[in-house]
């Protein structure tokens, strides 16, 4: 029998986070990730992490209300203040166990600057942060008591008297299915990127785990916020950090123009993300873009620097559009990035359901509102899957394992993927419906939405759901059936992505990342408040909740 008193679902970095916290709070924790851990996608973050370091000048209250604004003032005070305020203790701590981030000239810990934030305070190591950051809890880890399910595959939670107490899993390599028994399981399976074509997200980012809690009783909030990074490639939607900006790269339209100076005088290019998304996507819909883009230019910052401090990206360009930033502006266009909303819990991770915690990208605390500062996310990963496994831990520690019917748990779920594998060929593939979830996505659910199109893309996921159901997996084996794998996810996405178009629909405000046509304004009389989907077997409901204001009164927002 497999069993742990915590059972962490994803090894990126809020997984690893919450293990590590579980394990030295004396539980036994076992850790299941889909992919080989240090390919979860935390390892592809590039830019860095935040924290408010007193002998810099700097204060957890300023960077608390640089995301309060940032949210456009949808994020939950209490959690952000909580967030900022162990900053700097959760990075130096990382910084312990042996990330080794980039110093300045008098070796103290550098910082760069990042979006919708007044002062400099991103650490970051290079380009590739979250890969420093990932490797060294994995290292942590590997020298832990904690069990490591490597390429395992959860593919449903385990509920007994409304009470989560284990996953069914199946071993990628055989195709098994297993019972892992759990007195507490906390999820940790990050975004839902791919549910967009093209997204700077992992082919794995699927919403897993979301779609796991909403089917069994948790909330999804504010899953209408989704975030267009302002600097994507073109096409394949690959991320060029918001670092290259924060070194000082300039946004320029066709005519060579800085035209981040009518639109965020002060804060140019450094405004946030949503705000510079929405500006380059005007200037492209009025003519000033170059082929469907605006161009990133980064010839000034010079070839040491770029070669330094924006190496991924130098490669980046080259090796994906034959650009060579030392010489040439890029061309970039905002792209889907990040979720804000998730899986609703409170400041330690607990859902609605009993011994369900999430944490990282799958969950909303909510600590990012409508609109997530760049290299808040590593943050909200370490200090909340801190946060989440410690309670979690705390919980398992007063109780019993659960009684469960193995047999039959394993019978059900092999007999449902059976039906999955014995569907007819019907002509339609599992590739066509993700690629039509995306590009209805991408156009109705992007930078700017309305009804019209929003209402189109509920129906087009609708008709998705329908095809979904009948359509045919062609490998039958049990050894490495990626392409079930594939269906599977593709299952989740579609929940995701109607939590999504619902969302939207709802809230009738321009809010964040929301940026609505029909209702061009941020109304906070009627909309100062979170939307919630939750399942029921007549579909999805609809519900709100008020946001926590702590000391920082809602005002107009400008960069
Ligand atoms: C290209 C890119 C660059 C970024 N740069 C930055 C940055 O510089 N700063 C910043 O703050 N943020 C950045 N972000 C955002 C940030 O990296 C992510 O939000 C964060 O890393 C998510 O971490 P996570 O631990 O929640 O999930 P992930 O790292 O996505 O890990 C999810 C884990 O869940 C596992 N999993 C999922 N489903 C299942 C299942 N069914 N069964 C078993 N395992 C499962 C996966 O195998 C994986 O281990 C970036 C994001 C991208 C895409």
């Amino acid at each position: 029998m497999l069993e742990h008193d915590v059972l962490v679902i994803g090894a990126g970095l809020a997984g690893m986070r919450a293990a590590l916290a579980a394990a030295q709070s004396g539980a036994d924790v076992g850790i299941i990730s889909k992919v080989y851990p240090v390919r979860s996608h935390s390892n592809a973050a590039q830019g860095g992490i935040n924290a408010a370091l007193v002998d810099r000048g700097d204060s957890w209250e300023e960077h608390a209300f640089d995301t309060v604004k940032g949210s456009d003032y949808l994020g939950d005070q209490d959690a952000i203040e909580l967030m900022c305020k162990v900053a700097g203790e959760e990075l130096i701590s990382m910084e312990h166990m042996g990330v080794i981030f980039n110093r300045d000239d008098d070796g103290r810990l550098g910082t760069r600057s990042f979006g919708g934030q007044r002062r400099a305070r991103t650490f970051f190591v290079a380009d590739f942060t979250g890969q420093a950051m990932l490797h060294v809890l994995h290292e942590q880890l590997m020298k832990s008591q904690v069990a490591s399910y490597e390429e395992w595959f959860v593919t449903r939670l385990i509920l007994e008297d409304g009470e989560c107490c284990g996953v069914v899993a199946m071993e990628i390599r055989t195709g098994r299915l297993y019972v892992i028994r759990a007195k507490t399981v906390v999820l940790a399976t990050g975004g839902v990127g791919r549910a967009y074509e093209p997204s700077t997200n992992a082919l794995i980012v699927t919403g897993d785990g979301m779609a796991l809690a909403y089917n069994a009783g948790a909330l999804l909030m504010d899953m209408e916020m989704v975030q267009y990074h302002p600097t994507t490639l073109k096409g394949s939607g690959v991320l060029i950090t918001e670092g290259a900006r924060g070194e000082g790269a300039y946004l320029l339209n066709r005519h060579g123009d800085r035209f981040m100076e009518r639109y965020a005088p002060s804060m140019m290019e450094l405004a946030s993300r949503d705000v510079v998304s929405r500006s380059e996507a005007t200037e492209i819909a009025e003519g000033n873009g170059v082929d469907g883009c605006v161009l990133l230019d980064c010839r000034h910052l010079g070839e040491q620097v770029i070669r330094e401090k924006l190496s991924q990206i130098y490669d980046i360009g080259l090796d994906l559009v034959g650009v060579d930033i030392t010489k040439e502006p890029i061309p970039i266009t905002p792209g889907m990035h990040y979720i804000m909303g998730g899986i609703k819990t409170d400041v330690d991770g607990l859902t609605r359901v009993p011994g369900l915690y999430a944490a990282g990208e799958c969950a909303c605390v909510s600590v990012h509102g409508g609109n997530r500062l760049g290299a808040n996310s590593l943050l909200d990963t370490i200090v909340f899957g801190h946060r989440a496994g410690n309670h979690a831990a705390a919980v398992a520690s007063d109780k019993e394992y659960r009684d469960l019917d193995i047999r039959t748990l394993v019978a059900e779920e092999e007999a449902r993927l059976r039906g999955v594998l014995d569907r007819p060929a019907n002509g339609d593939r599992v590739a066509s419906v993700r690629r039509d979830m995306g590009v209805t996505m991408d156009r109705h659910l992007g930078v700017y939405r309305n009804e019209e199109g929003m209402t189109a893309a509920l129906a087009d996921v609708r008709k998705l759901k329908e095809r979904y159901a009948s359509v045919p997996v062609e490998d039958k084996g049990s050894v490495f059936n990626t392409d079930l794998i594939f269906a599977l996810e593709l299952g989740f996405m579609l929940d995701c992505a109607e939590a999504i178009v619902l969302s939207g629909l709802e809230r009738k405000d321009s809010r964040g990342a929301h940026s609505r046509t029909d209702f061009t304004e941020r109304d906070d009389e009627n909309w100062l408040k979170h939307v919630l989907v939750s399942h029921s077997d007549d579909g999805p409901k609809v519900s709100h909740l008020p946001v926590v204001i702590t000391q920082w009164t809602p005002e107009e927002r400008k960069y």
